[in-house]
Order: C-alpha cells, then sequence, then structure tokens
C-alpha cells in the first residue's frame, strides 16, 4: 500500500536541493562565522546570503532579520521582546483566540508577570474583526499579534488592514507567517507589518531553524545572552547548515509559489469531488474564499476526529486533528471551539494539508480510502 502524507501543516520533508546546499556546511565548511580567519569567512559569508535572500522573500532589509531556532522562538521573541523592551509605552498585547500555542502560550506568561492581554474572538470562518481589533485598543497598547493564517483551517486575517490600524495608532504589528510564507505574498511593507515569524521546516527546509524580521528602529529585549551574534539580539553560534538550507527553500517556495497554489487548489478540488461523487457527507471548516490553499480542514459528521485519524493511518494516510492529543485523548482544538463550530463538526474534524510532492493521482486515491472508510462506518 501507498503511504500518502497529507499532513505539511506539520512538517514538510526537506527539498533535495536544500539539502544539497547544506551539506558542504556539514563536511568542509565548518568554520565559526564570528572567527576572524578564513574558516570563518566562509560561513559568515552563507550567513550573510541567506539573510538577504530571506529579507528579499519578505520585502525586507536584511539588517532586519534575525535567525531563531525555528517559528516558535520568533513568536515568543516578538511577544516578550517587544513587551519588555516597551514597558514604558504600557503593558497590554491584543492577539487573538485562534493563534498557535507559540503565541498563546507566551501571552499567558506575559500575563503571569504583570501584562495583559485580550484574546478577540472570531466569526464561523475564523476571521477576527477589524471593529473588534479597533475597539480592542488602549491608551496603553503596545503591540498586536494577528496569525496570517491559520494553521489549522487556513483562514487569512485582514493583515494589512490591521497593520495599517496599528501604524495609525502608533502601535506595533506582529504577524505569525509560518503557514503562510511561501504560500501568499508576505511583504511586510506593503502590509504594514512590524514583526513576522517565519520557520524552515514548513516550507521544505530543515527543522530547528526560523527567523523573526523586526523592522528598523523598533526596540526589542534579547532572550538569549551570551556573543555578539545577530547583532547582540539573539546570541549563540549560528545553525549555519540549517541557515544555508532554509535560504535554499525560501528561494524554491518564492519561485514556485503562483504553480504550487495553482496545485493545491487542484488538489483541493479534486478531494472534495471524489467525496460528492462518493455521497460522502461532508463539510469544510474554514473560510469560503479567504483561505490558504494547502489547507483543507474538514469534519464527516458521524464519524470522531480520534478514531478517523486511526482508520486514516491503516489506511497508509497521514493527516491531523488540528488538537493537541494529550495522554491518548484528543482535545476539542482550540480554533474550531473559537469558531462555535456545532458539537458534531468539533469532534469529526481533520486537517489535510498538502505540499510539495502530492500529485492529482495521489490524492485521488487518498479521497477514495477515505470514502472507503466512511461508508463501512455504519456496517
Ligand atoms: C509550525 C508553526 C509554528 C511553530 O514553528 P516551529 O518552527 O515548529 O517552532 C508557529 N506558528 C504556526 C502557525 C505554525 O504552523
Amino acid at each position: 500500500m501507498q503511504e500518502i502524507y497529507l499532513d505539511h501543516a506539520a512538517t514538510t520533508p526537506v527539498h533535495p536541493e536544500v539539502l544539497e546546499a547544506m551539506l558542504p556546511y556539514y563536511r568542509e565548511l565548518h568554520g565559526n562565522p564570528s572567527s576572524m580567519h578564513r574558516f570563518g569567512q566562509r560561513t559568515r559569508h552563507i550567513v550573510d546570503e541567506a539573510r538577504s535572500v530571506i529579507a528579499r522573500c519578505l520585502g525586507a532589509a536584511p539588517g532586519e532579520v534575525i535567525f531563531t531556532s525555528g517559528g516558535t522562538e520568533a513568536d515568543n521573541m516578538a511577544l516578550l521582546g517587544v513587551m519588555e523592551a516597551n514597558r514604558d509605552r504600557g503593558k497590554h498585547l491584543i492577539t487573538s483566540q485562534i493563534e498557535h500555542h507559540a503565541v498563546l502560550h507566551t501571552c499567558k506568561r506575559l500575563e503571569a508577570i504583570g501584562y495583559e492581554v485580550t484574546y478577540l474572538p472570531v466569526d464561523e470562518t475564523g476571521r477576527v474583526s477589524i471593529e473588534d481589533v479597533e475597539q480592542a485598543i488602549r491608551p496603553d497598547t503596545v503591540l498586536i499579534s494577528i496569525m496570517f493564517g491559520n494553521n489549522e483551517v487556513g483562514t487569512l486575517q485582514h493583515v494589512g488592514k490591521i497593520g495599517k490600524i496599528a501604524q495609525d495608532r502608533g502601535i506595533y504589528f506582529h504577524t505569525d507567517a509560518v503557514q503562510a510564507f511561501g504560500i501568499e505574498d508576505v511583504d511586510v511593507k506593503r502590509l504594514h507589518i512590524d514583526l513576522l515569524s517565519v520557520s524552515a521546516h514548513k516550507i521544505n527546509g530543515p527543522k530547528g531553524i526560523g527567523a523573526l524580521y523586526v523592522r528598523r528602529g523598533i526596540k526589542i529585549e534579547p532572550h538569549l545572552y551570551g556573543g555578539n551574534q545577530e547583532k547582540k539580539r539573539r546570541a549563540g553560534t549560528e545553525n549555519v547548515p540549517g541557515i544555508a538550507g532554509f535560504a535554499r527553500a525560501a528561494e524554491l517556495a518564492e519561485e514556485t509559489r503562483e504553480e504550487r497554489r495553482a496545485q493545491y487548489e487542484k488538489l483541493r478540488t479534486v478531494m472534495l469531488d471524489t467525496w460528492k461523487e462518493q455521497g460522502i457527507d461532508y463539510v469544510v471548516n474554514g473560510h469560503p474564499e479567504l483561505y490558504m490553499p494547502h489547507i483543507l480542514n474538514v469534519s464527516f459528521p458521524g464519524m470522531k476526529t480520534d478514531a478517523m485519524l486511526m482508520h486514516l493511518d491503516l489506511a497508509g494516510i497521514a493527516a491531523a486533528s488540528g488538537s493537541a492529543c494529550t495522554s491518548g485523548s484528543l482535545e476539542i482544538s482550540h480554533v474550531l471551539r473559537a469558531m462555535h463550530l456545532p458539537p458534531e463538526r468539533l469532534e469529526s474534524a481533520i486537517r489535510f494539508s498538502f505540499g510539495y510532492g502530492n500529485t492529482v493521482e495521489q490524492v485521488r486515491e487518498a479521497a477514495g480510502r477515505i470514502a472507503r472508510i466512511l461508508s463501512r462506518k455504519d456496517g
């Protein structure tokens, strides 16, 4: 049985060209970028090059890109670093109820040390309302952090509009673009973004490397102390192979963005059409138009998520619930809960996420296997 991987929102395989780009830094090029000698100069060169590549993909300047250990660290750094460095401006932060835990749990930490957080609700499609953002702003609001596109349901937010509001009110705007990077146009200048998080392993890069864009002039307190790396904003010897791989992955993602978007749209259609033809009962969760095409969250009323995931795994299909599995029991996702979906949809939601390498044949095959699981459920 052919295994079919439809969980690219969790992580993606490393692209062969990315691996090629990394290998020299595991073999001959081992110098520390901080060293004066030629060994160091060679690796410093790739770190500089990679920074320019990532900056170009974001419409930023190289000096505005800080390498981190991934999306989680970038989110932590944005929230903790900006709130702490701007304590004189206030202690209030606005976010949403559907953020990734890298943002939500950092907000919990901020609350525990005396900051105040407003968690904005979303509608049934997973969108934050602009009016709610405006109304939540207080004189002591320092930062708004609203994700670009949601990792569970794919819904896109009004990022440009929120950025403009924040700019007009003199508030910083951070967005977690980990899922959107490589799928959407994430131009930080056009969208008035002050801080933005990205991660390599969601775009066919290696795990353990990511970046935070910080607009020039924004004060941010470091959270790792040590050497002078990343202009003293993030100490620690650079993950040189990871940085080289991240840059190659970002280049490939940018070059192929339009064709991959079209491919993912096609795969969605194939999936849904196959189910329609087979008379499968399903509901798509998320926004009908404003979504990232690689994420497809559906509920199969009457088939519980955990049972379905088990059937899928037996059928060789990798998908996800989007919710955290704690000690074997599935917790209902905070995202779907915030969308106030009816209980039968909450309890039966599955996230399929497409990526580089998924073909129409694979997805048609997967949709057929899923239809067979669902049609035998009552028998
Ligand atoms: C995966 C993900 C993260 C975490 O990134 P890591 O690099 O795995 O730490 C943060 N936010 C979103 C939206 C994600 O999908």
